[in-house]
């Protein structure tokens, strides 16, 4: 059971639509670029190892920013792209495909610095995060730098018009009824959505916070936080909204940040959108009222790439327990 979660985990990663979602964020790959290649001082002359290179994006960037070496591991037959890639890019005297999982590999020497793009849905989806881990407790030296470095989860009260709204009013005819049936399917499942910042109803509280550096696999097995909200306007909660936020560092300058928060322009929006956790029924809120709930984030046991987030609302009147496997099955 376990090794077949696996294979499946690489095989939907030899799919080139995957990668090409990827690929086709440039929020997510302005980050990183700006991360690698304007802070020339920070990868020059380095030895890196990218932990699930993919196409080799990342690893070609690093060459170009003047790593003298590049592991670039990846576990699917993506890597055969990835070599493609080193040589349409001219680094192939710097990158190095190796297709393995970066737990069976050996490396000649420890790496200055360890990039990886690993973020799942809200952050923790796929457990990609635990590879990394392994690899810095095993290839990076003591000084080593981690990109990204700091991880922040947020989750707010949020509200959803697109799920539930269109059955009120379908060319004059009323299907609320069935808005109500329909609602149901989605109850309690996290669901990956775009939100409008303007249906944020309280400022964002941090659920979890870490360094990658430190971070160990104990700590990502259960994430529990009481979350105290003060509502900022007047509206509807109808789901409990979760993203994140990673951190690079920059060379004299502040942190560049990748962003999943809502966005009110497109450009600004990343394939990881946001994770909703909708409700069973709609709440009517007003500013400066208080939403307490409790988010319980555990990592699923029979299928460590998935989670299980558990919701509570700690002091409304239907004090209710909401228990979800994640099933969002496909990183992107
Ligand atoms: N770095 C690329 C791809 C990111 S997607 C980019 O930024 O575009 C994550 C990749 O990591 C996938 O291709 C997946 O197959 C690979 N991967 C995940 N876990 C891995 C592991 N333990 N060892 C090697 N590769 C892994």
């Amino acid at each position: 059971e376990a090794n077949s979660n696996e294979e499946e985990y690489f095989e939907s990663y030899a799919d080139l639509e995957v990668h090409k979602l990827m690929l086709a964020d440039s929020v997510r790959n302005e980050a990183y670029r700006t991360a690698i290649c304007d802070n020339p001082d920070i990868f020059n002359g380095k030895t890196v190892l990218d932990v699930g290179t993919g196409t080799g994006f990342l690893a070609i960037l690093c060459a170009k920013a003047g790593a003298t070496k590049v592991y670039a591991v990846e576990a699917s037959d993506m890597a055969e792209l990835a070599t493609i890639n080193v040589h349409e890019n001219e680094v192939v005297d710097k990158v190095q495909v190796v297709q393995s999982r970066v737990e069976d590999v050996e490396l000649p020497e420890k790496v200055d610095i360890i990039i990886s793009e690993w973020m799942g849905f809200y952050l923790l989806h796929e457990s990609m995060l635990d590879s990394v881990i392994f690899a810095r407790d095993k290839f990076l030296k003591p000084e080593g730098l981690m990109y990204p470095y700091k991880c922040i989860l947020y989750s707010a009260p949020s509200y959803s018009p697109d799920l539930f709204e269109f059955w009120g009013n379908i060319s004059g005819v009323q299907m609320n009824t069935i808005g109500q049936l329909y609602r149901t399917k989605y109850t309690g499942k996290p669901e990956i959505m775009e939100l409008d910042p303007n249906n944020i109803l309280s400022k964002p509280v941090e659920v979890y916070q870490f360094n990658t550096k430190d971070v160990q696999l104990n700590d990502l097995n259960n994430i529990s936080k009481n979350v105290y909200s003060e509502c900022i306007k007047n509206g509807h909660v109808n789901g409990i909204s979760l993203w994140f936020d990673v951190f690079f560092h920059a060379s004299n300058k502040s942190d560049i940040i990748l962003s999943t928060a809502p966005v009110s322009s497109p450009s600004q929006l990343t394939h990881w959108k946001q994770t909703v956790i909708v409700l069973p029924t709609e709440k009517a809120v007003v500013k400066t009222e208080n939403v307490h709930y409790k988010l319980f984030i555990s990592k699923n046991e029979s299928n460590p790439r998935h989670y299980n987030i558990e919701l509570s609302f700690l002091d409304s009147d239907e004090s209710n327990t909401m228990e979800s496997e994640t099933v969002v099955d496909k990183k992107k």
